[in-house]
């Protein structure tokens, strides 16, 4: 990975971007996903690369559909282990919930490696290798999914998930939480709850809510959950900040 110097007023955001080049070369990332990388880097750039007040709201809400989950399940993608695998896997033990790889660009190959660039990281339950179910309602190869996993979960948790498939979850019957920067994306508006903020910081604010509501007793059940409000919240903060950058 090339070295860049911690004091590079954009090391975070460089340090992601190397991780990314690193999964592509390692085969776990696609291509595309580099594309899909770089327009949430453009949202982030917009929010201030920081959690908005709204998205830890949305974090909080999401912390209490997973923990009150009966059969949670966190799909993981090509940029999301290239970027996050601890916590991903921190999360899985957290929830007792499994991973599940779930890629767009589907290959057999590609499913295996990401599978065991996770349990590298010393992850121990990982499906969507069999991809023995379908999600219906959109073409086949997308479609694949594990019937002990993402087929037969109440809650799944998909981060940078694409909106065709956000949608066909929710149509059969799951509630589906995921972490997008863009606020207008399909997946944002279809999904039960969105949180905008980058799969970093949302993973970090999500394990520690997690934990907090765990040892406070659960959070409360949100059946009316407004993620559309959210939203607008979302990108009312966007607008507000954007008035108020120094242009120097
Ligand atoms: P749709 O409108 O169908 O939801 P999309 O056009 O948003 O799809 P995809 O390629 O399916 O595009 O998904 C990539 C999404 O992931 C983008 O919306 C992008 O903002 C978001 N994204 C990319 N990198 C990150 C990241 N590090 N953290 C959070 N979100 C990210
Ligand atoms: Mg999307």
């Amino acid at each position: 990975m090339f070295r860049i110097p911690e004091t590079h007023p954009r090391y975070k955001s460089l340090m992601k971007r190397e991780k990314i080049v690193a999964g592509i070369e390692a085969g776990i990332t696609s291509k595309q996903g580099l594309i899909a990388h770089g327009r949430g880097e453009a949202f982030d750039y917009l929010i201030g690369e920081r959690t908005l007040p709204a998205a830890f709201r949305a974090t909080e809400a999401a912390a209490a559909l997973l923990l009150t989950a009966k059969k949670p399940v966190i799909s993981v993608n090509g940029n999301v282990a290239a970027l996050v695998p601890e916590r991903v896997i921190a999360l899985s033990e957290l929830l007792n919930a499994p991973l599940e790889v779930n890629i767009f660009y589907w290959t057999e190959a590609r499913v295996i490696k990401i599978k065991e660039h996770l349990e590298q990281h010393g992850a121990t339950n990982v499906l969507g290798a069999k991809a023995d179910a379908r999600i219906s309602g959109i073409e086949h190869a997308r479609a694949r999914v594990d019937y002990e996993g993402i087929y037969s979960a109440d809650v799944v948790l998909a981060p940078l998930e694409d909106g065709d498939r956000c949608k066909a979850l929710i149509a059969m019957g799951k509630k589906v939480v995921t972490i997008d920067l863009n606020p207008v994306s399909r997946t944002s508006k279809y999904a039960t709850v969105s949180i905008v903020d980058d799969i970093e910081r949302a993973l970090k604010n999500l394990i520690f809510m997690i934990k907090e509501q765990k040892k406070n007793g659960k959070g409360k059940l949100l059946e009316d959950y407004d993620n559309k409000g959210n939203l607008r919240a979302v990108i009312n903060e966007i607008a507000e900040r954007l008035k108020d950058e120094e242009l120097r």
